[in-house]
């Protein structure tokens, strides 16, 4: 599907790049991991990354999004971390059920193996049989041939005690595993302490030496740090942590982080994991698309402002595709984005007009439960009444249909049946294969099918072809028993499933710019690639945006 261009090393065995990470969280492994697999693809190298989570869930897909943030969703319909959203998004290639492992899913299948008799007479403990899964699955991909390096991000960070397996796994790996064909990076924070206006080195020789305790040694360390790090203070890392100075790297703040390949290629990140693994003769990175996107990114000619209505707004990793799939359209667009979050549990008849009057957009956005919805009803009317450009995705689009019900058809009590299953219009239902189904986890309509787009429709200009596949994440949909009464009114169902009919999207030709649709768009877009109805949108956005100023 993305466009690849891969001149595969054939003679190499796959290499394993290891990332832990110290001190604390939210350090950005993910975007370090991703960056080095941005450098190391610009080299011609083919990369995948994948992240081991110590979570005891099967899968983040039951997670609340104030939790861990999005739940990341795969075109084969695995519900994982947000960072594989960066992976794709960075490298522009697929990722997989493969691509994220979790604590729950390693003991799962032990658990399952020990109960079918595989380990009779066996005491089944954790090293070994639960490290031997570990390194299976951080094998896996490696043993198809499809890559020529395989990054692995370990969640959580060292000295934890649900890390352990892991790094136990990663330390009889490396010695498994011919020397040349591993390496470890381990990231840290260097903070900057005010009242002494130094930077501090200590906590990452700590957390270098509880690695050591687990019998693990980093070739290089990443520092995270707010202010650059002098080249003494480099080399007392190197001294104290047993690594060579070149191998300290510094890794500041950054405007995007779709700059830090940029910063990682300065500080030489890529090739020093390149000589570690003795691969020589390699091209210098070719990133003339990714240097291309940040120069519209940093050279915006033209500024929007968008409402982006939910109820995770307190938390910007709730909407992380989203907001990233804004990134790449107002790059393509030379447009600056100002994505305004809208708490949809505040908007009301009364106030709508003063959260939305002065947007120049306005997108409905994706989620589960009552609450807020009427605050999401309330915003497409605004921007349906209004001719404002509307974007709804997923709930977002539900919630359009239900609008449109009530306001327009009259239907005063039309209503989804996740808040409300005995409603007498239930314009939005339980799938008909959701039924029977009890449990909770993985049982959603997961991961990318077709949709058929109609001739003549906003969509199908879109997209500039009639048959496309995107992502889902749901278990309501559009009722069909509603459609044409909702066509009709108006709202044409423009895009539907080959196999089964459900509508996939809808829009109303009669408004400037409205469109809703029951996947979720933003999965798929990334700087190299824009999502075209993302893209679409932040035009309208500007155009109405000029109309308003004439
Ligand atoms: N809660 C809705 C459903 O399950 C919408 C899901 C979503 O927005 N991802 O169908």
């Amino acid at each position: 599907m993305y466009p690849v261009n891969y001149n595969p090393i054939s003679f190499m065995s796959t290499k394993y790049v290891f990332v832990s990470g110290g001190v604390t969280s939210s350090l950005g492994k993910g975007i370090i991991s991703a960056s080095l697999a941005k450098l190391l693809q610009a080299r011609n190298l083919r990369v995948t990354i994948q992240k081991f989570d110590p979570y005891i869930n099967v899968d983040p897909g039951t997670l609340n999004p104030y939790e861990h943030g999005e739940c990341y969703v795969t075109e084969d319909g695995a519900e994982t971390d947000l960072d594989l959203g960066h992976y794709e998004r960075f490298l522009n290639v697929f990722t997989s059920k493969a691509n994220n492992v979790t604590t729950g899913r390693i003991y799962r299948s032990v658990i399952h193996k020990e109960r079918e008799g595989a380990y009779l007479g066996k005491t089944v403990q954790i090293v070994p049989h639960i490290t031997d899964e570990i390194k299976r699955r951080m094998l896996l991909l490696g043993n198809t041939g499809d890559y020529d390096v395989i990054i692995t991000e370990l969640g959580g960070t060292v000295g934890d005690i649900e890390s352990l397996p892991f790094l136990e796994a990663v330390r009889q790996l490396q010695w498994e595993l011919p020397k040349e064909d591993c390496v470890l990076i381990h990231l840290t924070l260097v903070p900057y302490l005010n009242a002494a206006k130094e930077l501090k080195t200590k906590p990452t020789q700590h957390s270098v030496r509880t690695l050591q305790q687990d019998g693990l040694q980093p070739d290089i360390i990443v520092c995270r740090t707010e202010h650059p790090i002098p080249s003494d203070m480099r080399r007392k890392v190197a001294l104290f942590c047993n690594v060579k100075p070149n191998a300290v790297i510094e890794s500041m703040d950054a405007k995007t982080i779709y700059e830090v390949p940029l910063t990682m290629m300065k500080e030489k990140l890529d090739e020093i994991v390149l000589e570690k693994f003795a691969l020589k003769n390699l091209p210098a990175p070719n990133l003339d698309r990714w240097n291309d996107f940040l120069h519209r990114l940093f050279n915006p000619e033209h500024e929007v402002d968008i409402a982006l209505v939910g109820k995770y707004v307190e938390l910007q990793d709730a909407y992380k595709s989203i907001l990233e799939s804004f990134i790449h359209a107002g790059a393509e667009n030379k447009c600056k984005v100002n994505v305004h979050s809208i708490h949809s549990e505040y908007v009301d008849a009364s106030n709508v007009a003063e959260k939305l009057g002065g947007m120049d957009a306005v997108l409905v956005a994706p989620g589960f439960g009552e609450r807020g919805l009427e605050g999401k009803i309330e915003s497409v009317r605004y921007a349906r009444e209004n001719g404002i450009p509307f974007f709804g995705i997923c709930l977002g689009m539900q919630m359009a249909v239900v609008e449109y019900a009530r306001n327009v058809l009259g239907m005063k009590d039309a209503t989804t049946a996740e808040i409300r299953p005995n409603s007498p219009n239930p314009v939005i239902d339980l799938m008909e294969e959701q039924k029977s189904l009890t449990a909770k986890g993985g049982t959603m309509r997961l991961g990318a099918y077709k949709c058929r787009l109609e001739e003549g429709t906003l969509a199908r200009m879109i997209y500039g072809k009639d048959m496309i596949s995107e992502r889902h994440r749901h278990r309501y949909e559009v009722n069909g028993k509603y459609v044409e009464a909702l066509a009709a009114a108006g709202l044409k169902p423009s895009g539907r499933n080959p196999e089964t009919g459900l509508v996939e999207i809808v829009e109303i030709p009669e408004h400037p710019f409205f469109i809703a649709v029951q996947f979720h768009p933003e999965l798929k877009s990334t700087p190299e690639n824009p999502q075209p109805i993302f893209v679409a949108f932040v035009k309208a956005a500007m155009e109405y945006k000029e109309k308003k100023q004439k």
